[in-house]
């Protein structure tokens, strides 16, 4: 199975109050002399550490099951290991779920606790849009949908125009006629596929594509495309649809995909660096950034790949405070100490759907603190307007009133 941020979503809200929940992370070794039988080892040491940590634990039986079959099953996806993978388990409420991963994950992992240990994932499809993949020449178009380094046909999307017997037949005696008539199928044809796109970009089965065909093909299709259909483009390569495999497409998008990736980041990084010093739009350093996580406006988090901060969270009201203090600022219940706060707040960001790039060796980030955050608008410059004002507003298609600011970067 393949994982979709919905199932994230899900797996972020799970809690189990006795810590048996179990996350395992499995990246195959390069393939290299031995590499499997070091994996093997390596697994039997992440389970023995993970089972001595267990003592005197609440949810010490449910996690051993899990962890023992976590083993037990581990030598299947030794045995095929192109894949990574993960589990996320808890015996004790009857759950065990397995999933296919790009072999990119940072390494081999085994964690117990009360949530599932979810930054392996998050920083996978944090940035990983949903991505459609069409190939296209005169007489097909194909579609694949691009999930987590998993390509899949989709089939009955597109129809293609049937052809009524063969266009070179007429050529000897009609070759004009024949040729304007082949020139009017494929502008048809072309035509058709701008129309799946745009109608795949609106039923959001994709929200970015990626093109590939031959360059006489390229020049057909662009003048039928959607504006927004040609704003989510975001690269090409060439290709032979009758002759591509499978593994070809994937290779070519998986790249396009990563070029894109980092080129946004670059650019989500010097915005909220150019905004926080500017325009208030952007946010740096944990305390700022946890404060706008509360107030509900960060759009975009970036995260230094290595960033790790204690914080303390409120038992009671679940707020998150980058001071250690004992006692909560909001509700005076008490706090407990989190070790790792850029873990503390994924659940937080995934259930929000807010878009998160792991930034990686940035000088420039890494003086603001390596966390920073793009707002969708600044709340205390909001004006007191009534609730649901502004929505009513918006819908009468009016500008909001007062300061309000609103920030889109997309
Ligand atoms: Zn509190």
């Amino acid at each position: 199975m393949t994982m979709t941020r919905e199932q994230i979503r899900e797996l972020a809200q799970f809690e189990d109050p006795k810590a048996g929940a179990v996350t395992f992370y499995f990246q195959p070794a390069a393939p290299r002399n031995k590499a499997h039988k070091e994996d093997a080892i390596l697994l039997k040491d992440l389970a023995r550490e993970a089972l001595r940590g267990l003592e005197g634990h609440g949810g010490k039986d449910s996690a051993r099951a899990d962890v023992d079959r976590v083993l037990r099953r581990s030598g299947e996806f030794l045995s095929n290991g192109s894949h990574g993978k993960a589990v996320f388990a808890c015996a004790a409420q009857n759950l065990w779920l397995e999933y296919d991963l790009p072999a990119t994950l940072a390494g081999t992992q085994l964690c117990v606790g009360r949530q599932f240990h979810l930054k392996p994932v998050a920083r996978l499809l944090g940035a990983f849009p949903r991505v459609g993949v069409v190939l296209v020449d005169r007489h097909r178009a194909r579609i694949f949908d691009l999930r987590l380094g998993e390509l899949t046909e989709r089939e009955g999307l597109f129809q293609p125009l049937s052809r009524k017997g063969r266009s070179d037949g007429y050529a000897g005696y009609d070759g004009g006629h024949a040729q304007r008539r082949v020139n009017d199928e494929a502008r048809q044809h072309f035509k058709a596929v701008a129309g799946v796109l745009k109608e795949s970009l609106e039923k959001g089965l994709f929200e970015k594509w990626i093109l590939g065909c031959q360059e006489v093909h390229h020049s057909q299709l662009e003048p039928q495309l959607h504006p927004y259909a040609a704003q989510a483009l975001i690269g090409r390569f060439s290709a032979d649809v009758a002759h591509i495999t499978l593994g070809e497409i994937k290779a070519n998008a998986q790249h396009l995909v990563e070029l894109w990736q980092s080129e946004r980041r670059r650019q989500l990084v010097s915005q909220v660096l150019s905004h926080a010093r500017s325009s208030g739009k952007g946010v740096t350093g944990l305390r700022r950034v946890l404060h706008s996580l509360e107030l509900g406006e960060v759009q975009t988090l970036l995260i230094g790949e290595n960033f790790q901060a204690h914080a303390v969270e409120c038992t009671a009201c679940g707020h998150l405070d980058a001071h250690v203090v004992s006692q909560c600022p909001v509700c005076d219940k008490a706090t407990q100490e989190v070790v790792d706060v850029a873990e503390a707040i994924l659940p937080r960001v995934i259930r929000r759907d807010i878009e998160t790039f792991y930034v990686k060796d940035d000088p420039e980030f890494d003086k603001v603190g390596n966390i920073a955050a793009l707002l969708r608008f600044r709340s205390d410059n909001v004006q007191p307007i009534a609730s649901g004002a502004a929505e009513q507003l918006e819908k009468a298609g009016k500008a909001y009133p007062g300061r309000l600011r609103r920030f889109a970067s997309r």
